[in-house]
């Protein structure tokens, strides 16, 4: 990604693609999945022209890139610092693996009477996790912790013992989480939530949110893939962002003109090992507690990165055509489905919209 310390270790270093040079603008790669964006590259400006500043670090275990349209570096320096203080200070109370997160209080307690006070923020993410649970028929499930634990993504990943496996599956379900004004609990003992579908969406919102607060003229944060696009590049053009192919690392399945709104991508290949040549990936299907198996990859555009990212990992677990089925209930603005067999399907409906706001320049690596 660009601006990216060398020295991080990045998780996916494939994802920098090259430009051509003539445009002298610098591909900002995004994550595993899908996204790319394409800054334009104000080198040699006036240090009181808007320039474009990008500023990445390492938070909730992807790489977190902002960039933004300043005339002054140490000031978007500070903006993007404040972003990563939310980031933070997200991953700190929604994280599962840190034992003094409310989300870990709140697993702790699964099955006690006890309710876990929290935050306005957590309430959101819960209410939306329950939201997109019910709309997606239980495919998106906030409860999966220890399923997903069992997977041991976080580690490389290895197959779980099959009897511990469907342990974990009985014990999961969304609808043992109990979401109160300020409070939360789960209802049974071995159920836990796990946030890593949806937490880094809502974090994109706030650190998006804040700087939309501040003023900026222009913005990209993104977490990993998951962005929010605000306000317009140096030249008043909107951001592009290319849209990662989930089979080659290199390509593009195709670039969007968007501004003011989220691009969130969920897929295969960012989390995964192989065994017999089969992919076991970090998206799993809560009926069966395995990976599921009908996607490559997902993109969503809608207004919101909390929304989006929920909603991504769903039509995931759902598969091509129920999928677009729940994006379309869901009115995500548009969305890119690449099958298991690599056709890629699109949001029909929205179809029309996103073409009249797409350019004709496609980017080729
Ligand atoms: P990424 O984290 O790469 O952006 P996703 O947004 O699709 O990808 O989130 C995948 C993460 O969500 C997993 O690592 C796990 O923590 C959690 N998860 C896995 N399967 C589900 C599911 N069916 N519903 C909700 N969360 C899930
Ligand atoms: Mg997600």
């Amino acid at each position: 990604m660009a601006g990216i310390t060398p020295t991080l270790s990045v998780p996916e270093p494939r994802r920098f693609l090259s430009l051509p040079e003539e445009n002298r603008e610098a591909l900002c790669a995004a994550r595993t999945l899908a996204a790319l964006a394409l800054l334009f590259s104000v080198a040699g400006c006036r240090p009181s022209t808007p320039a474009i500043h990008t500023f990445s670090t390492i938070q909730m275990d992807t790489v977190v890139e902002v960039t933004l349209v300043d005339t002054d570096s140490t000031h978007a320096r500070t903006l993007a610092d404040e972003v990563f203080a939310i980031f933070a200070r997200v991953e700190a109370e929604m994280s599962r693996y840190q034992e003094s997160s409310t989300v870990s209080t709140l697993n702790a307690r699964a099955g006690q009477a006890a309710w876990t006070p929290i935050s306005p923020g957590l309430e959101a993410v819960l209410r939306e996790s329950l939201r997109i649970a019910e709309l997606s028929n239980g495919a998106f499930d906030p409860t999966l912790a220890e399923v997903n634990r069992l997977w041991s993504f976080d580690e490389g990943g290895r197959l779980p013992e099959p009897a511990a496996l469907a342990a974990a599956v009985s014990h999961a379900g969304w609808r043992l989480l109990q979401v109160d004004s300020g409070r939360a609990r789960l209802t049974r003992a071995g159920c836990g939530v796990d946030l890593g579908g949806i937490a880094k969406g809502y974090a994109v919102d706030a650190g998006a949110d804040l700087l939309v607060s501040r003023g900026v003229s222009g913005a990209i944060v993104n977490a990993g893939g998951d962005m929010r696009l605000i306000g317009h590049r140096p030249d008043g053009g909107p951001w592009r962002i290319g849209v990662q192919h989930p089979r080659d690392p290199d390509g593009l399945l195709e670039v969007i003109r968007a501004t003011d709104c989220a691009v969130v991508s969920s897929g295969d290949y960012e989390r995964y090992f192989m065994v017999d040549g089969v992919r076991y990936h970090h998206i799993i299907d809560p009926h069966s507690g395995f990976p599921a198996m009908g996607c490559q990859g997902v993109t969503v555009v809608a207004e919101r990165a909390m929304t989006a990212d929920g909603l991504a990992t769903a039509a995931f677990v759902l598969g091509p055509e129920a999928g677009l089925d729940l994006l379309r209930r869901a009115g995500a603005r548009d969305a890119l489905i690449v099958d298991a067999g690599g056709t890629v399907h699109r949001l029909a409906e929205a179809t029309a919209a996103v073409s009249a706001t797409k350019g004709g320049d496609k980017a080729t690596p």
